[in-house]
């Protein structure tokens, strides 16, 4: 099969020496790249900026903001069986980028900002899909109950919820997966490596049976 990941933060700049972003490592994104390749399956990784050497053997797209994933995004899609958004795009970029460093000034300062292009959303409303799509759900709070709003709001097959606090920076993990029609799945904490092999499995499991053109909830 191939697959679409993405990883990483996205960078949303400010003016030409500061940004917005996220503390997301790509840990989990590059090591369900590297399971899905270990699996067989071809790869393309579309990867925000993180400090982790890409997987040998995929494609790699860098990219730094939101809109830039967006287009790597849309751009390969339709060329691929499983798309795994795993990245932490930003929710808001500024509306407006200065072309020269902000100055200092006394007092507050408040900056204006827009909701970024949600591309797993965009992605999950395709009247034309015919890929495989997941979602990731990183929250602090009531993981299942977000979880499955994004699923359902975002239209997504599968969704990944894990609990921020645990997985941010960490080389371990605990995830909740969601598929449609509500079924869940636990899987114990455990190094993300380890996970990301038990998360391919769940893929080609579910999208072969998408593919023989039977619903998930066969699964
Ligand atoms: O809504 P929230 O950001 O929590 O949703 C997380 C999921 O949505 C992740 O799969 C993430 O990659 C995706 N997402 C996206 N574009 C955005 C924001 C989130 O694809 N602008």
């Amino acid at each position: 099969m191939r697959f679409l990941i993405t990883a990483g933060p996205t960078r949303e700049p400010i003016d030409p020496v500061r940004y917005i972003s996220n503390r997301s490592s790509g840990k989990m994104g590059y090591a369900i790249a590297q399971a899905a390749l270990d699996a067989g399956h071809a790869v393309t990784l579309i990867s925000g900026p993180v400090q982790i050497a890409p997987p040998r053997n995929a494609e790699v797209i860098r990219v730094l903001t939101s809109d830039e994933m967006f287009e790597a995004v849309h751009r390969r899609a339709d060329a691929c069986d499983v798309c795994v958004m795993c990245a932490a795009v930003a929710d808001y970029k500024p509306a407006a980028v200065s072309p020269t460093k902000i100055k200092k000034r006394r007092g507050a300062f408040s900056l204006d900002l827009l909701p970024t292009r949600d591309i797993l959303h965009s992605l999950g409303h395709r009247a034309d899909r015919r890929f495989l799509l997941v979602g990731f759900a990183a929250e602090t709070d009531q993981l299942r109950q977000n979880a499955l709003q994004k699923l359902r709001e975002k239209n997504c097959d599968i969704v990944v919820a894990n609990d921020a606090r645990l997985a941010l920076e960490s080389d371990e993990n605990e995830l909740l997966i969601l598929l449609r029609q509500g079924r869940t799945k636990k899987i114990p904490r455990a190094p993300k490596k380890i996970l990301a092999r038990e998360l391919i499995k769940i893929f080609e499991k579910i999208a072969t049976k998408m593919f023989d053109k039977k619903k998930c909830a066969d699964y």
